[in-house]
This record gives C-alpha cells, structure tokens and sequence, in this order.
C-alpha cells in the first residue's frame, strides 16, 4: 500500500481512502491501479507520489520486492538493477 503525502499530486481518480489516510487505488489483486500491466512502468512517474520517489527503481528493495511477487528482476523493457546483491 503507497500511503499517500499532504504534497503529493496524483490523479484523483487513483486515490483511495484507507483507515483515514489517503493512499493510491488498488485493484482487486493488489496491482497499484496506476501500474502499466503491459510494460511493469508507472502509468503516473512525473506525478508519482513522494513514495514511489524513494523507492529507487533496482534497488535492492525493488528487487526483493520483484522476487517476492513473481516479477523477473529485470524487465522486459530493459532496466538493469542499480546496485549488487548481496
Ligand atoms: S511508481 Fe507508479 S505504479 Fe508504482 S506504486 Fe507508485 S504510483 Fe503506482
């Protein structure tokens, strides 16, 4: 779940409302309903939240966060990972 930021700008459309915070929409099997399902890339990126930015692509939390749900580590469009495992 991306908890939303007061300074966040995201489409409100893809806001939902969670135990009294703001936080991005998901879809019923848990996809962040900003996902781009064909690509794996963030339909939203220049108006990500505060978040998402933080959350480096190919980081070695976004890797064990591919692993962990069956995503391969580097995507089909090509990103390699920024740092080694280890
Ligand atoms: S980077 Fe984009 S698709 Fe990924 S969780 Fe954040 S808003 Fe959703």
């Amino acid at each position: 779940m991306v908890v939303l930021q007061p300074e966040d700008r995201v489409p409100p459309w893809l806001v939902d409302e969670r135990h009294g915070l703001e936080v991005m929409r998901q879809l019923d099997d848990g996809w962040c309903a900003a996902l781009d399902r064909g690509t794996f890339r963030c339909g939203i990126y220049e108006q990500r939240p505060q978040a998402c930015r933080d959350f480096a692509t190919g980081s070695r939390e976004c890797r064990t966060e591919r692993r962990e749900n069956g995503i391969p580590e580097e995507s089909p469009t090509g990103w390699a990972p920024t740092e080694s495992a280890s």
